[in-house]
């Protein structure tokens, strides 16, 4: 496979959406990811053994698409990394691929020099807005102008972006604050409504009706009933993918068990773009993607010669 594939109608967003319990969802009123589900799935993923179930290191895999044996991210401090040879998606894609790419956030690791980050090191568009104190309520805050500067950005089609992340903290931070009681489960809602904005902004773009977007919605790890991480236990561990797009089949499971690895190997392929083998990518993409072939079935079994 040589061939370059040209930028075309794809477009692809990623909302990271910090410490969400998969087995609390059923109970919260999340209509937009509700709606990513139904449009694709939504599925459990378990942070493997050699992860710990921390902030750091969990995202790093998930936009690295390689786990912490290559990215070198073992904490919520990320020196030691090799992020310079694992980048994330946005800064490979900008680099490689002359795409356009955005990320925006509030948590510093992920986007400044700090802590030993950034992980997103290169994006052709960065937003790091900062939380004015570590509380639940600034956090809130910060999470509402990401949003308004992700709608701004998506909503456009001069600035374009083809590959974005976009991150949400307030529902971890609620979390470790306060347990996952009453206020974590409002928070996990008043996410829900900010993706369900960012879906608005994909949907009101001039150009939308030419497009074609994968989204992809992401938690990183789960957390105890009274809030923290780190642990091996399953609440813990238990993490969530849900993915809409082309390839994915509605309302259809994964046949497999899905890894953090595989949304940075999604990106790619929604974006018809075939991993250089050098890059050693840990993760596939979704299973229900179709190849980059036209998905017709053959119209008969091949005989057996
Ligand atoms: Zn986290």
């Amino acid at each position: 496979m040589s061939t370059l594939w040209p930028a075309g109608p794809r477009r692809v967003l990623v909302v990271g959406i910090d410490g969400v319990r998969l087995d609390l969802l059923p109970d919260l009123r999340t209509p937009h990811l509700d709606a990513v589900a139904a449009a694709g799935f939504l599925a459990p993923v378990e942070v493997d053994d050699v992860t710990p179930t921390m902030s750091g290191p969990c995202w790093a895999t998930i936009v690295t698409g390689v786990g912490p044996a290559k990215h070198g991210v073992y904490g919520n401090h990320l020196g030691g990394n090799r992020l310079d040879v694992f980048p994330d998606f946005t800064t490979r894609l900008a680099a490689a691929h002359r795409r356009r790419t955005f990320a925006a956030g509030g948590w510093e690791p992920l986007f400044l020099a700090r802590d030993g980050g950034p992980l997103f090191a290169a994006p052709g568009r960065l937003a790091y807005i900062a939380p004015l104190e570590d509380t639940p309520e600034a956090w809130e805050v910060c999470d509402e102008r990401v949003t308004a500067e992700a709608e701004y950005v998506l909503g456009r089609s001069d600035d374009d972006p083809q590959a974005s992340f976009v991150y949400l903290g307030a529902v971890d931070e609620t979390a470790h604050f306060r347990g996952c009681g009453a206020d974590y489960r409002r928070a996990v809602e008043t996410a829900d409504a900010r993706l369900g904005r960012l879906l608005a902004a994909l949907r009101a773009r001039p150009t939308h009706r030419d497009e074609q977007w994968t989204v992809i919605v992401v938690t990183d790890h789960g957390h105890v009933d009274a809030g923290g991480h780190g642990g091996r236990s399953t609440l813990e561990r238990t993490a969530w993918i849900a993915a809409s797009g082309p390839g994915i089949t509605p309302g259809a499971p994964p046949p497999g068990p899905l890894h953090h690895t595989d949304v940075a190997a999604h990106v790619y392929a929604a974006l018809e773009i075939v991993p250089d083998p050098h890059w050693t990518l840990d993760g596939r993409p979704f299973p229900t993607v179709a190849p980059a072939e036209p998905a017709e079935p053959a119209a008969e079994p091949v005989p057996a010669s």
